[in-house]
């Protein structure tokens, strides 16, 4: 199954996708996640990207797709895959369309976790992962909070929580314009192509997580 995960930053798209991947055991794939790798491996498109970011540039879509189409040709991947950051505008949304249909892998269904702007802010702002597991809590809102007692499974210590740097709140306020601006457009992108599915991202995470299994059940019935 072929999924594309569309929603504002704090919306809780990583921690959805971690959950599908283990539901429907298939490969979350993060355009960020690939760029970090790429860049850490030295890899002819990493090191395309550095010289752009070196040179303050913005990374261009054409690597960020070369990153995914190498991406998808790996073995785990060819029973799906979760999109999870990308696209992020509608030029990169044709390219991908573009690039999955010469590929023969459509995508299945594209589900936006939908939420209120408002919560938003402590979302996003109060988000912490374990530098050691990855796992991801809140600081600030009751759902998903973090635990301080709980160890983490990498060290059997308790979870080492770090902030991304650009989730504190001075940030946020612009990554949600962007989001606005650039990203939401693709819902009626996908709603004209009849891809799109809508859930209610707010509340239980468990609950969010049961609400996007049911969404996607009728595409997985599909094929
Ligand atoms: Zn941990």
């Amino acid at each position: 199954m072929r999924i594309v995960l569309l929603g504002a930053p704090g919306s809780g798209k990583g921690t959805q996708s971690q959950r599908l991947v283990q539901k429907l055991g298939i490969p979350q794939i993060s355009s960020g996640d690939l760029l970090r790798a790429a860049l850490a491996r030295g890899t002819p498109l990493g090191l395309q990207a550095k010289a752009a970011m070196d040179a303050g540039r913005l990374v261009d879509d054409s690597i960020v797709l070369g990153m995914i189409r190498e991406r998808l040709s790996e073995p785990d991947a060819r029973a799906g895959f979760i999109l999870d950051g990308f696209p992020r505008n509608l030029a990169q949304a044709q390219a991908l369309k573009e690039m999955l249909t010469s590929l023969g892998q459509p995508l299945d269904a594209v589900v936006q976790l939908e939420v209120d702007y408002r919560e938003l802010v402590p979302r996003i702002s109060g988000r912490r992962s374990c530098a050691d597991c990855g796992r991801v809590c809140n600081v600030l809102t009751a759902a998903q909070a973090c635990d301080p007692a709980e160890p983490c499974p990498k060290t059997g210590k308790p979870h080492r929580l770090v902030q991304r740097p650009d989730d504190n709140e001075a940030t946020v306020t612009e990554r949600l314009r962007v989001y606005d601006e650039q990203t939401r457009p693709l819902v009626e992108y996908y709603r004209s192509r009849g891809l799109l599915r809508s859930i209610d991202a707010q509340g239980d995470p468990d609950e969010v997580t049961r609400r996007l299994t049911a969404a996607l059940s009728p595409a997985r019935s599909l094929g």
